[in-house]
């Protein structure tokens, strides 16, 4: 099976005034453990969490959070110590995700979101690092110059495998991923499709996080004319289903029954991308979207609203 594939656009979507194809770089079938874009940006800080000879590595993230999950499985593979600091209160019962993670030896702090807020200036980060030797930090969802140069240099993977594109689609939650991908030279033209609510100012983040990494040749203005920045595809909020999201989805899943997208990241960023293509808004021919993972974020929602549901692999374990 290739990693790069075709995808049928449902026919309530179709222009055919502009006719256009759309394939899909399936990132979630690179790792089984930590697909997607996680490892990417773990790869950096994990070398770094050596060149500093660290024993323990800790970072941040909510209950179902992709991130921890995939930094669970990396490190469960090294001989890193690993600590999740968990947004809010722990339950009485664990999430799905956060039962893998504490089965593969992270050790979970409940975090208020008060103190999760202030991140590495919390109470409770001063107070893990006088109770544990060596720890290294890596911020919530691997960012940081470090977790972008490790999506620089997936995307020269990605367009290695691949062919001539003149567009890539990703999505965004801290934006990190698209910083590394729009520092890659050789990039086509970016569309960033963000997740959160109310992230218009992130445009900016995103373009000088990419212009400081260490190999990118260009300055802000000519990262400015390769990307285009979506901030208006949230479906009401993070993480959040609008009904005509789970529409889309439906028609979606029927006509890709084996391209599974997640509920968070993937399947917004796609159904952005059907709706330009369905009001003739979709100026390319050839466009690449890059599955990011994340499909274990599945178990935070009821069934009835995957679509995926018969085709999906089940996530838990
Ligand atoms: C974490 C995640 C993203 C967002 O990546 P950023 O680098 O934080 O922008 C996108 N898609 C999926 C599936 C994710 O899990």
């Amino acid at each position: 099976m290739s990693v790069i594939q075709s995808l049928y656009v449902p026919e309530s979507f179709q222009n055919n005034a502009h006719p256009c194809e759309l394939f899909i770089y399936r990132g979630d079938l690179e790792h089984p453990q930590a697909p997607g874009n996680k490892w990417h940006k773990l790869k950096y800080h994990l070398l770094e969490a050596k060149r500093v000879n660290a024993q323990y590595i800790a970072t941040f993230g909510g209950p179902f959070s992709n991130h921890l999950h995939a930094f669970s499985a990396i490190l469960a593979e090294t001989e890193f110590k690993g600590i999740a600091i968990v947004r809010g209160e722990l339950h009485p019962t664990l999430t799905p995700t956060l039962i893998d993670v504490a089965n593969a030896g992270i050790e979970l702090w409940p975090c208020s979101r008060k103190d999760y807020r202030l991140a590495e200036n919390s109470n409770m980060v001063a107070q893990i690092n006088r109770l544990y030797p060596n720890v290294y930090w890596i911020p919530e969802g691997g960012g940081g110059q470090l977790g972008a140069r490790g999506c620089q240099d997936w995307a020269a993977d990605i367009d290695y495998l691949g062919d001539e594109y003149d567009a890539w689609v990703v999505s965004a939650g801290t934006g990190t991923t698209a910083s590394g991908l729009l520092a890659y030279d050789n990039l086509p033209y970016l569309h960033v499709v963000s997740a959160l609510k109310g992230a218009e100012s992130q445009s900016d983040e995103i373009l000088a996080l990419a212009e400081s990494l260490p190999q990118a040749h260009t300055t802000i203005d000519e990262l400015k004319h390769k990307m285009t920045f979506h901030c208006d595809a949230h479906e009401g909020g993070y993480a959040k289903q609008s009904k005509a999201l789970l529409a889309f989805l439906g028609a979606f899943a029927e006509l890709n029954p084996k391209q599974l997208l997640d509920p968070v990241y993937t399947s917004k960023a796609l159904f952005l991308v059907m709706q330009k293509i369905h009001r003739g808004e979709w100026p390319h021919r050839r466009t690449l979207f890059i599955h990011t993972g994340g499909l274990q974020g599945w178990r935070g929602y009821l069934p009835n609203v995957n679509p995926f549901i018969d085709s999906s692999v089940d996530g838990d374990k």
